[in-house]
């Protein structure tokens, strides 16, 4: 393979082509690029410098990235940056097309805008609304509100057109709402603007005055030349309309030369009108016509027609002023015939008034006292506009306010909902920490009383039994043997004891030890056990003596028993312990007689017949059948 193709594959293979941007820093790049543009974090103040800003984005279109090129689409139809207003409106449709297509909501809001923007210099404000309120309404429908504030501000520029001057300013205060609840700084201080441009049309002198005071310091102390020029257009029709002309002019021809120096050529043409207008005011009609001589061109330049009626009206006046009132009249028809259109009745009144002159100095009376009867009308009009934009301003704040108030009862609701549920949730947490501590205290109570149980047992216990045998001590066996003679003398039925002694003992200890005695202790015991009945009881009277008692058994059963005893005994294979170890024992018998017995007697008579035992030889059992016999 050639080293060129390799070279061009490689490249390929790594995306990386000649240096290209990678797709998802190019992405990255352009988000940022759009988004400081959007929200004016970049604003060139000119076309060209537009222009240069919105081809850098464009660069940065990644390849089959539909979304971004649409955005770079609606930003540059946004920014009416395209041509003639058809071109416009063509370019907004092929967009919002596109945009519904592939479901990119803030395309299709922004095409709307962009859309009826073109609509308003090519036909007439008002066609534009649709447009606006279509954005608004989808703008609303996603809860995107900067939008929806970008639209209300489009739509308060239609009504200022339209003269409902109280309706756009609701709509700018509204707007001004939303920019400054999402954070939008730029876009709030431009909107700022659009208030004041609303106050001044209101005739709210002061505050339109305070406002552009305001913009202007803001635009200076930034260079922002835009901002700038506006403030001083601004400043200017406030002061053409206060009275103060020559104030008016020096305003108008700063921002005239701002308006050069960023190649603002629509503006341009706006504040000649506005100079036109002053000069006229002034009587100075030459130099007014010279103005619009300048401003006529420059509103055909951009396509915008909006202007004409004004154009048209100022013309007339001038022309009227210098006594051309054939040429005026002409004029004035035209200006009357699209200011009826615009519905401009401020216009309309001021066209009125001018034209009743020439027909006056025409000597037309008939259609002067027409006019005036008109001016009437129209002043009435006027005044019930005044009246009803007062109104609507009224009403805006009223509900403002109500809404605010609303809104800070919602809160307060909320607020204390919240702190309820939150000591509600306090409270909880306490009983829930209680119950586990209660319930840890308990174990811990349950565990200490079980502990105690079981050693006060113990002790019971230990109380009871022979520590070295295991069975019963004497104090145990005398309390059963006790406990079983007062059963048997309340029945009626027999009872005998044995008494066990272990022959020659102290042998044991002395000849294998005091240990080996023990273990042969403890066998015993247990030999006892294993012969006798579940019935009958045994315990270690003390030493090698052990007693045994025999519940429901006369001496005639207790004999065998005893022998059985014995024999168990004697038996004992107790080699293992010691060698030739072997014992005996010997045993008195003795059974109860009820009228006569209690235990230590009983228990006495039985030791009788053992030693009885032991005298006749040891190795035996003996028994003592009477008690009034000893
Ligand atoms: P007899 O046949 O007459 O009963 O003779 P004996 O030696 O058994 O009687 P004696 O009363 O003279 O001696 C009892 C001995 O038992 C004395 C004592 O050393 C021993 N003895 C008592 N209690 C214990 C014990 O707990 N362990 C051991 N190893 N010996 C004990
Ligand atoms: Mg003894
Ligand atoms: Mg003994």
């Amino acid at each position: 393979m050639p080293r060129f193709a390799l070279i061009l594959l490689l490249c390929l293979a790594t995306g990386r082509v000649f240096g290209a941007v990678p797709p998802a820093d190019q992405a990255a790049a352009f988000d940022r690029l759009a988004g400081q543009l959007e929200r004016g974090e970049i604003a060139p103040d000119t076309r060209a410098g537009t222009l240069k800003v919105l081809a850098q984005i464009k660069s940065l279109v990644p390849a089959g990235d539909p979304r971004r090129e649409l955005r770079y689409e609606y930003l540059y139809c946004v920014l009416g940056l395209n041509g003639p207003p058809e071109e416009g409106i063509a370019y907004a449709e092929k967009g919002l097309q596109a945009a519904r297509r592939i479901g990119y909501v803030e395309a299709e809001v922004n095409f709307h805008f962009c859309r009826g923007s073109n609509q308003e210099a090519l036909t007439t404000p008002r066609d534009a609304l649709a447009d606006y309120e279509a954005g608004i309404e989808l703008a609303r429908r996603h809860e995107n509100q900067r939008l929806v504030a970008d639209g209300l501000t489009w739509r308060g520029s239609v009504q200022s057109l339209l003269g409902e001057h109280a309706l756009a300013l609701v709509d700018f205060l509204e707007a001004q709402k939303f920019y400054e609840s999402v954070g939008a700084p730029s876009e709030s201080e431009q909107n700022l603007f659009n208030i004041a441009v609303a106050y001044r049309r209101l005739g709210e002198e002061t505050q339109a005055r305070d406002y552009l005071g305001k913009l202007l310091a803001i635009g200076e102390q930034r260079h922002d030349r835009q901002q700038q020029l506006a403030a001083h257009m601004q400043l200017g029709f406030l002061d053409s309309e206060s009275g103060d002309q020559p104030a008016a002019q020096q305003h108008f021809r700063k921002a005239l030369a701002l308006a050069r120096a960023t190649d603002s050529q629509w503006q341009a043409a706006g504040i000649h009108l506005g100079l036109a207008q002053t000069y006229n005011l002034q009587g100075h009609y030459a130099k007014a016509l010279a103005e619009l001589a300048l401003a006529k061109p420059g509103f055909e330049r951009m396509g915008d027609r909006s202007n004409r009626d004004m154009v048209l009206l100022q013309t007339a006046e001038a022309h009227a002023g210098l006594g051309q009132h054939a040429q005026a009249l002409d004029e004035f028809a035209q200006a009357e015939k699209l200011l009826q259109q615009s519905g401009n009745l401020r216009y309309l009144a001021e066209l009125l008034d001018a034209r009743a002159r020439s027909y006056e100095a025409l000597g037309r009376l008939g259609a002067e006292a027409a006019d005036l009867r008109r001016l009437v009308k129209v002043h009435k009009a006027l005044d019930r506009k005044a009246h009803s934009d007062h109104a609507t301003l009224m009403n805006y704040q009223f509900q403002t306010a109500q809404r605010e108030q609303e809104n800070r009862r919602l809160a307060a609701d909320r607020a204390l909902k919240e702190q309820q549920l939150q000591s509600l949730e306090r409270v909880r947490r306490w009983q829930r920490l209680a119950l586990v501590l209660g319930g840890v205290l308990m174990l811990l109570l349950l565990w200490l009383a079980a502990r105690e149980f079981r050693r006060a047992r113990r002790l019971h216990r230990m109380a009871m039994t022979d520590s070295l045998t295991g069975i019963a001590n004497r104090r145990r066996i005398e309390e059963l043997a006790r406990q079983a003679l007062a059963e048997a003398r309340a029945q009626g039925a027999p009872l005998s004891v044995v008494v066990l002694d272990v022959d020659h003992f102290k042998a044991v200890n002395d000849a294998f030890g005091h240990a080996v005695g023990d273990q042969v202790l403890v066998r015993v015991a247990q030999a006892c056990r294993q012969v006798l009945r579940p019935q009958d009881m045994v315990g270690r009277l003390g030493g090698e003596e052990f007693l045994i008692v025999l519940p429901g058994t006369s001496l005639d059963a207790a004999m065998p028993i005893a022998e059985r005893l014995r024999r168990a005994v004697e038996t004992l294979p107790l080699a293992n312990l010691a060698p030739g170890l072997e014992i005996t024992a010997s045993l008195g018998a003795a059974e109860v007689e009820h009228e006569v017995d209690d235990l230590p007697e009983l228990v006495r008579r039985a030791d009788t017949a053992m030693y009885r035992a032991k005298d006749a030889g040891r190795n035996r059992s003996e028994a003592l059948t009477r008690a009034l016999t000893v």
